[in-house]
């Protein structure tokens, strides 16, 4: 077969409430329900149709389109047929997103933890996040959309944590016009990289003061007020660019995730939400035949899924929480914007695969920095919700809901360099109260002074050098080469 070829099969998409149960067209920009102001979720109503070939051949095709040089095809769109199969070869915008390493702890990292387990990079995505997975596939749909229409002006919007801004930034100034990109961001709540980079992208920042929660509410009434595209996690396209994670995974363990479990950290839901829905569509088709289990993770600085799943399930209330200052600041939200499509998908994932399929832990901003050092003080790229990660697998180890035999898959979600900024003060010792950190020794790691400026203007070069050498060969112990 030919790899290169672009699909032919065209999907009948809707978007579909899960507060009210009712279906709406593609064909005019949604984000909530203009009945109920319930969230979407998109389906495709052929998706019948691709039941007719089977398992095996789904894997062949996705196998022989991993060799592709077609770019439409390289990134999240290797998955066309499930992911958003109504935009055409020229709306997609591929900028090397997706096909991110699964990279196995090293040896001694898995030795000290006693559990197999990888992390998969998900910063190694062109803007250092995994949020690219979802806004290549809502700007591939906006490109359509603007192509059919005719606009000649698109402002497109988001509040962010930091990341989706960034991306969305990206993206925009690819596309170009008519796209115009504004992002809104809680002042002093994201990283200066994270700020640097829709910056750099040229997009019109806003600072609020406040939260999060606060900036996506001045998002939403813009929203529904103004003709914009909202980039937000409300954004059903983007859940869909996102379940590549979960097709990738699969593929990447040759389509057998029996005995892995994955964990993924939960901000807004969103990726969760993704992760599940995506591999509930590969056991549809029979391109696996076993769920992986799933764990969420999240910080005890802000954890409403975990509180809700805590409960019985008859006395189960969601309840928004009071977010405090957490390391994983990607993930510090209160009142995620996809709860009720994890509930929805909870649902379903524990018919299938039974009880114990799904679970949440919560981990301490302790247990979250001291994940990511030491992840990447051997070897790894982990950002703090990957730490995150880490920390959860170690909690569901105690909590004795990890077995021995399984291989945990860590989301790392972002680079590390993004949140270089704890590192800095984790090693300096200058976390603010809240966040209830401190640092040990063994964890911390500082640049080494051994000569000072006046030493540097007393000595000439040559013993400045010398000087130098002596020193760092006294401070490691180094035997003199005969
Ligand atoms: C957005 C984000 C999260 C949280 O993901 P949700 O989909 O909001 O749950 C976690 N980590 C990073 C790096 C993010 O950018
Ligand atoms: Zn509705």
């Amino acid at each position: 077969m030919n790899s290169n070829a672009f699909p032919t099969y065209r999907g009948r998409m809707e978007y579909f409430c899960l507060g009210c149960n009712e279906a709406f067209s593609i064909e005019k920009l949604h984000y909530t329900c203009p009945k109920c102001r319930g969230v979407f979720l998109l389906r495709d109503n052929s998706f019948d149709i691709l039941k007719k070939t089977s398992g095996e051949k789904w894997r062949d095709k996705f196998d022989n389109r991993a060799a592709t040089k077609e770019n439409t095809l390289r990134g999240i769109f290797r998955f066309y047929e499930l992911i958003a199969p109504v935009v055409e070869k020229d709306d997609i915008i591929y900028l090397g997103e997706a096909n991110t390493p699964v990279i196995p702890a090293s040896q001694h990292l898995e030795f000290l933890l006693g559990q197999r387990f990888a992390f998969k990079n998900d910063g190694q995505n062109p803007s250092a996040s995994f949020k690219d997975r979802g806004m290549a596939c809502a700007f591939s749909y906006l490109k359509k959309m603007a192509r059919e229409k005719g606009w000649n002006q698109v402002l497109t919007i988001c509040a962010s944590t930091g990341d989706t801004s960034a991306s969305a930034a990206l993206y925009g100034a690819y596309a170009g016009a008519p796209f115009k990109s504004v992002v809104i961001l809680p002042q002093g709540r994201v990283t200066s990289q994270q700020i640097s980079q829709p910056l750099g992208s040229g997009a019109h920042v806003v600072e609020l003061p406040g939260f999060f929660d606060d900036c996506m509410k001045v998002v939403e009434y813009l929203a529904d007020n103004f003709r914009v595209a909202l980039l937000n996690s409300k954004n059903a396209w983007r859940i869909l660019g996102q379940e590549s994670y979960a097709f990738e995974t699969a593929q990447w363990y040759n389509w057998d995730l029996a005995g892995k479990a994955l964990f993924i950290p939960i901000g807004n839901a969103g990726n969760i939400t993704a992760v599940m829905a995506g591999l509930m569509k590969l056991k549809e088709l029979d391109i696996i035949d076993e769920l992986p289990r799933i764990f969420g993770v999240q910080s005890s600085h802000a954890d409403p899924v975990f509180r809700y799943y805590q409960e019985q399930p008859d006395s189960r209330r969601f309840k928004p929480v009071e977010v405090s200052p957490s390391v994983a600041q990607a993930a510090m939200i209160g009142n995620p914007v996809s709860f009720p499509r994890v509930r929805s998908l909870v649902d379903k994932y524990e018919k299938i695969q039974g009880p114990g399929s799904f679970h949440v832990v919560q981990v301490e901003e302790q247990a979250i920095i001291e994940g990511m050092l030491l992840a990447n003080q051997n070897g790894h790229i982990a950002c703090t919700q990957g730490g995150e990660c880490l920390a959860g697998m170690l909690r569901a180890r105690e909590l004795g809901i990890l077995e021995k035999h399984e291989t945990a898959v860590l989301d790392s979600t972002a680079h590390t360099l993004k949140f270089s900024g704890f590192q800095e003060m984790y090693f300096s010792n200058s976390f603010p109260p809240e966040y209830e950190i401190r640092p040990k020794k063994q964890y911390m790691n500082l640049p080494f002074q051994i000569l000072s400026i006046e030493d540097r203007d007393k000595l000439t070069k040559q013993d400045f050098t010398r000087a130098a050498v002596e020193k760092i060969a006294k401070m490691l112990e180094l035997d003199q080469e005969k």
